[in-house]
């Protein structure tokens, strides 16, 4: 009976591997003809200043609006698009489209882009976003790209000469998720970031959890010492917006500011932006 049931356990951890493999295969193939057909799209997220709780701009979060109506969390296929190399065409196509939709929105806000660990150790990776910035247009200097910790631990040459020559181009680099990497004493001494992003997993717990609040306080004075501006991700309340604003925190997004939200639903939100920065500039000097 035992020997039987063992058998079975056996069978089906075959057979679920088996559906494993096929439904990554299909999700693969999917992923690959839905780049072409920009079902990959850009959501924004604004992010704020704290103190003056002004827009400076937005974090572009990929969205896979599948052929199926299902809209798609980029937890749910950028691990596969990264472990299948299909990573580098679908942020590209992303960016590509977040380009054209920001190039005229007001001129003063930036769109922060994600690079993952698999994009940045391509060598062409600077000579491309080059070119998509000057295909569409786009200014380098309202370009911020957010990079995490992993992928530095590479810690090659080659990853210091792309982010040397995207920077002197004026693209800022800041680094992603703070805190929840190794080494990352070293990193901010070895690159040259341009911002440091504390990861949500500490801002959601601070207001309860001393250790949460200590690494939220720490890593802010740490970036007010060396100078670099500092996001909070995850800000959902009114209480964690001053909190980190009594702490001397520079930026911050999260839901109490604005969900990740499609540009048509972020149109009808922000009619403003929706105007040429021409047409931006001179609804300002009439007001003033
Ligand atoms: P991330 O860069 O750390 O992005 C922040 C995540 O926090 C987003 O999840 C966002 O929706 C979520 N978030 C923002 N505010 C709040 C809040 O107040 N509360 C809570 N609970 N969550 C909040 P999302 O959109 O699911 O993206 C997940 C991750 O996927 C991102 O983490 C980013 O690393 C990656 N990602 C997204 N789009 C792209 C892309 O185009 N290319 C690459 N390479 N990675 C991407
Ligand atoms: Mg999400
Ligand atoms: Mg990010
Ligand atoms: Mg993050």
């Amino acid at each position: 009976q035992a020997k039987k049931a063992g058998g079975e356990r056996i069978f089906c951890f075959e057979a679920n591997m088996e559906a494993e493999v096929k439904h990554r295969y299909k999700m693969e193939s999917e992923i690959r003809a839905g780049i072409p057909r920009q079902e990959f799209v850009p959501f924004y997220q604004p992010q704020y200043g704290i103190r003056e709780s002004n827009l400076v701009g937005f974090e572009v979060l990929a969205r896979w609006k599948h052929p199926s109506g299902i809209l798609i969390e980029p937890t749910d296929f950028i691990p596969l698009a990264e472990d299948t190399g299909l990573i580098s065409a679908l942020s590209f196509s992303v960016m590509r489209q977040a380009f054209i939709d920001a190039k005229d929105w007001d001129h003063s806000l930036v769109l922060a882009v994600n690079i993952s660990p698999v994009q940045l150790i391509d060598p062409t990776l600077d000579k491309r976003i080059m070119k998509l910035l000057a295909e569409t247009g786009f200014p380098a200097q309202r370009l911020e790209l957010e990079i995490t910790e992993s992928s530095l631990l590479e810690d090659t040459p080659q990853v210091l000469s792309t982010i040397t020559s995207l920077k002197a181009l004026g693209v800022r680099i800041s680094l992603d998720d703070f805190g929840t990497g190794y080494s990352a004493m070293t990193q901010l001494k070895a690159f040259p970031f341009d911002r440091i992003k504390i990861d949500r997993s500490f801002v959601y717990s601070m207001l309860d959890n001393g250790e949460s609040a200590a690494i939220v306080n720490s890593i802010t004075s740490l970036a007010a010492s060396l100078d670099v501006p500092i996001t909070a991700e995850g800000i959902e309340s009114d209480e964690m917006r001053a909190y980190l604003d009594n702490i001397g925190c520079t930026d911050g997004q999260g839901w109490l500011y604005g969900h990740p939200t499609s540009k048509e639903d972020l149109m009808k939100l922000l009619p403003q932006i929706t105007l040429p920065a021409r047409e931006a500039e001179d609804d300002r000097s009439e007001k003033s």
